[in-house]
């Protein structure tokens, strides 16, 4: 039988209960997600690519099916260097489909043997994001409801540095 693998992609600054619930969704039907935290320099992440990554990999110890690797190529290269033909990402609402429509016809015209599956997640999820996160954690709000306890603490330690 076939191994199924997928890759999920994305900057992970920092994971969020949205990113796993998506996660998760996935390691029911696929035989191993690789999360791929893109180092994205340019754009300009509050954690270092070796912070995002050590967040993911505590968050998701205990699930089996998952691992957690880093790259910083174009994602279609990395794909086909870790012969997976699957991209998996999780749309929240309407104002995510434009940009995740484009970003997935582009990997097509890149390589067209690559398929982007779209999860939906959790409603309880759908408002979350890293940036939202982020701008909370740094006036002093409560993040504790939207992600792992690593990155609650990673979180206050970095704006308690600023
Ligand atoms: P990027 O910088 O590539 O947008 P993110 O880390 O923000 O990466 O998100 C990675 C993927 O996870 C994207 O497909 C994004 O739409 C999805 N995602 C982010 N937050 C949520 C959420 N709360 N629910 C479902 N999917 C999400």
């Amino acid at each position: 039988m076939k191994t199924r693998r997928a890759i999920y992609p994305g900057s992970f600054d920092p994971v969020t209960f949205g990113h796993i619930d998506v996660i998760k969704r996935a390691a029911n039907f696929v035989d191993e997600v690789i999360v791929a935290v893109a180092e994205n320099e340019n754009k300009k992440p509050l954690f270092t690519s070796d912070e995002r990554t050590h967040m993911l990999m505590e968050s998701l110890k205990d699930h089996p099916g998952v691992r957690v690797e880093s790259f910083d190529c174009l994602l279609v290269d990395y794909a086909q260097e870790r012969k997976v033909n699957v991209i998996l990402r999780g749309l929240r609402a309407i104002s995510d489909f434009e940009f995740e429509f484009q970003m997935a016809l582009m990997n097509r015209r890149l390589k067209p043997n690559l398929e982007t599956v779209f999860l939906t997640p959790s409603e309880d999820v759908t408002f979350l994001s890293s940036r939202l996160v982020k701008e909370v954690a740094r006036l002093g709000g409560d993040v504790r409801q939207f992600v792992p306890e690593i990155a609650v603490q990673a979180l206050a330690k970095k704006f308690a540095e600023k």
